[in-house]
């Protein structure tokens, strides 16, 4: 019998498709003759002059190492995506599969994204990273994979061979299939997350029939009920293919309600809600149907073994409503968890006394397609909101330059409401004998904070707490009254605190979220994210504003414009019992202009002046928001680096050391030496951490100058040691 031969081109889109991997397939110079449903990472790091050689590596050495195996191989790349690689024969001529390019452990996963949007990945686009991102629950399928394309026709490579790259067809991502761990348990406890509705008694979970069991008594296949379960398989996949890239348009937000219409539209599911890992809890993204009229908070431990027993069973674990309105039964609520990557990331809940256990399999396996989909879309969305957050610092420190002009509380508080999308924002700062003062308003002139009772009462427990605030919605928590009469658009606000040191300095307030949403923990993030910036910038504006022009100059260097030593002394004592208190690392750079004195001998002491105040503006420009850059005296500089722990204060010490080595100045080359000194919570004051950061100056100098050295005790011959 004649061998049914595919059309051309396609198989390897079909498989690539059935197994949810890429498939490429190199030649022997390592060139990709084929790539199908390609890993979008790969896509761009393989090519990439920085990056292509650590790919080169790896998927660069699979055609050698594969026929020097004489079979597969197996690898983990350098960005984490497991691979399997093996000769193929493409018409006598030798080429190498190379299947997989996905992430099966979470942890690699996260390690990826965490450089997507941290480190060394975040010049990529993000939504040209993150276009096709594969993810398995295991590496099985690679197997399978392999034997598929072993048993397959292989003359189709010839096509590959002989044509260019780009007459192939699309790829497969709609189309992939992302398998759950289900033989790893959930390792990540989560602690508990939100819910008024409560655990069922345990016995429902454990009704569960023993599979084993199951299997022998029903002894006769019904052959019907399988086909039937096959041709719906097929229809829900069908429906799934064209609703998914629907979804790729959306903001990760819409998708997670997208997908509860979705559940509606296709399998009758009238009231549900969506829910997100968040840390160690969950948090709703979305709520459809009934559900939408009652705010819902769900208790769950985590380390509950009924969540395990969820996920190893397919089953949900069912919550009861905790109270009713009288005479009504309690709603119950079937809750998913919906497992990627090893970790429960999503939660599907369902408002029904009872699932069928064939409809709840179909959803579940829906949920799991879908939720690694949307975990792309998630961190897609947080590459983006990163940029535009570091937008719009950038542009937030490039203001604090021109402290002290008049709309500067204005503009600075501008600035804030827009990072947090809030169209209403105010800033309160503690003035003398306690009070609050109103510094600047943005938005309609009535709002929380200037309303005389709510307002300040608000504020001032923030201030005392020294802890911010979120309120999802004001008419639910015990404010009520106050805001239905202001008539806001919003319900939800934020109030947060500005401490320095010690001190609670004042307060924002943000309320009215654009576009009528609640305030999130996300914006209390950026806020955490940017407060000491904050702090410093008010610290500032408020100690000019106190003092006047002539005390600011008793705190200023005149030479450099840079805060001098009496300042630093000062702040080194509230940062060192802050950073105490809040176990956060602190760390302080020494630098000292080498061989300066020949400078000045040579130059005059005119153009002495004028190199260390191009040092002065380079440390400046080196500097991140809370950092605190003063002329020490003479050619000594510091630099004060709050939460910052001793690599990273190495890394700032070596990008100063470089820049000013680089800079051209007016008459001779200069360099710099820099002694780098951390305190964790535990030890010393502030004379000590000033004493090793010079000691380690001292060492940069001894061992040649033009040089960064990290304090070690046992080289500087610490106090502690004896
Ligand atoms: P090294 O630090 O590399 O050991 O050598 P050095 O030549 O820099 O060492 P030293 O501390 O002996 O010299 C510091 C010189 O810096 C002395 C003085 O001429 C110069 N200097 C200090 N303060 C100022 C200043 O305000 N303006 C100018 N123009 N020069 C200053
Ligand atoms: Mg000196
Ligand atoms: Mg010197």
């Amino acid at each position: 019998m004649e061998p049914v031969i595919p059309p051309k081109g396609t198989i390897l889109e079909r498989l690539a498709a059935e197994n949810g991997v890429a498939i490429v397939v190199v030649d022997e110079r390592s060139n990709e003759i084929a790539a199908v449903n390609n890993n979008s990472m790969c896509r761009l790091l393989y090519p990439s002059t920085d990056f292509g050689p650590s790919c080169a590596e790896y998927c660069g050495k699979a055609f050698e190492r594969a026929n020097a195996a004489g079979g597969p191989i197996e690898y983990e790349c350098y960005a984490g995506l497991t691979c399997k690689a093996f000769p193929v024969d493409g018409s006598g001529r030798p080429l190498v599969a190379i299947v997989g390019r996905t992430f099966v452990r979470s942890a690699n996963y996260r390690k990826a994204t965490d450089k997507a949007i941290n480190g060394d990945w975040r010049r990529f686009p993000p939504s040209e990273f993150f276009d096709n991102v594969i993810l398995s629950g295991s590496s099985n399928q690679l197997e399978r994979l392999e034997r598929q394309l072993e048993e397959s026709d292989k003359s189709f490579l010839d096509d590959y061979v002989k044509q260019p790259k780009k007459a192939r067809g699309k790829t497969a991502a709609e189309t992939e299939e992302i398998q759950a761990f289900h033989e790893k348990p959930v390792t990540d406890p989560f602690e508990s997350s939100l819910l008024n509705y409560k655990l069922e008694p345990e016995s429902k979970a454990e009704k569960k029939p023993d599979p084993f069991e199951s299997s022998m008594v029903n002894a006769t296949i019904d052959l019907s009920e399988a086909l039937r379960e096959q041709d719906q398989d097929l229809a829900d996949r069908e429906a799934w293919r064209v609703f998914i890239p629907t979804l790729l348009k959306v903001s990760y937000r819409l998708a997670c309600r997208r997908i509860l219409e979705f559940l509606s539209r296709h399998y009758g599911i009238e009231s549900s809600l969506w829910l997100q890992r968040e840390g160690s809890t969950f948090e709703m993204a979305a709520v459809l149907g009934d559900l939408e009229d009652k705010p819902i908070r769900i208790e769950i431990p985590v380390d509950d073994k009924r969540i395990r027993a969820a996920v190893r069973d397919d089953s949900p674990i069912v919550l009861k409503e905790l109270q009713t309105e009288s005479g009504k039964r309690p709603r119950v609520i079937q809750l998913f968890p919906v497992v990627i990557g090893g970790e429960v990331r999503n939660a599907l809940g369902i408002a029904r006394e009872n699932i069928a256990p064939e409809l709840s399999a179909r959803i579940l396996k829906f949920c799991r397609y879908v939720a690694s989909r949307l975990e792309i879309l998630r961190l897609r969305d947080a590459v983006a909101e990163q940029e535009r957050t570091s937008r719009v610092l950038k542009e937030f420190n490039d203001q604090l330059r021109n402290i002290g002009s008049e709309s500067y509380w204005q503009r600075l508080t501008g600035l804030i409401a827009q990072l947090v999308d809030a169209e209403r924002a105010s800033l309160l700062i503690r003035g003398p004998a306690e009070t609050l003062m109103s510094k600047a308003s943005i938005g309609a002139a009535v709002d929380l904070a200037v309303y005389p009772d709510l307002g300040s009462r608000v504020a001032r427990t923030i201030l005392e707490k020294g802890k911010p605030a979120l309120v999802k919605d004001v008419t639910k928590a015990s404010l009520s009254s106050v805001a239905a009469e202001r008539n806001y658009r919003s319900s939800s606000f934020i109030s947060y605190p500005i401490i320095l040191g010690e001190t609670g300095i004042g307060v924002m307030n943000f309320t009215d979220k654009m576009g009528g949403d609640q305030f999130s923990k996300r914006d209390l993030d950026v806020l955490d994210s940017i407060a000491p910036q904050i702090a410093m910038a008010l610290d500032r504006v408020s100690l000019q504003e106190r003092l006047g022009e002539f005390a600011q100059l008793s705190v200023t260097d005149p030479l450099t414009g840079l805060l001098n030593r009496r300042y630093i002394e000062e702040r080194l004592d509230e940062e060192i019992s802050r950073s105490s208190r809040s176990g956060e690392p602190i760390s302080f750079l020494m630098l000292d202009v080498d061989e300066f004195k020949s400078y000045n001998d040579r130059f005059g002491h005119p153009a002495g002046d004028e190199a260390l105040r191009i040092v002065g503006a380079i440390l400046q420009q080196n500097l991140r928001g809370a950092d605190v850059a003063v002329r020490y005296g003479g050619e000594e500089f510091s630099v004060l680096l709050p939460d910052t722990n001793v690599e990273e204060a190495e890394a700032i010490a070596e990008r100063i050391r470089s820049h000013v080595e680089r800079t051209e100045f007016p008459k001779r080359k200069v360099t710099v030496s820099i002694g780098v000194a951390s305190r964790s919570s535990e030890d010393g004051d502030v004379a000590e951490l000033v004493l090793a950061a010079d000691k380690a100056l001292f060492r940069a100098k001894e061992s040649g100058r033009n040089n960064v050295q990290v304090y070690d005790q046992n080289l500087d011959g610490g106090e502690n040691v004896h």
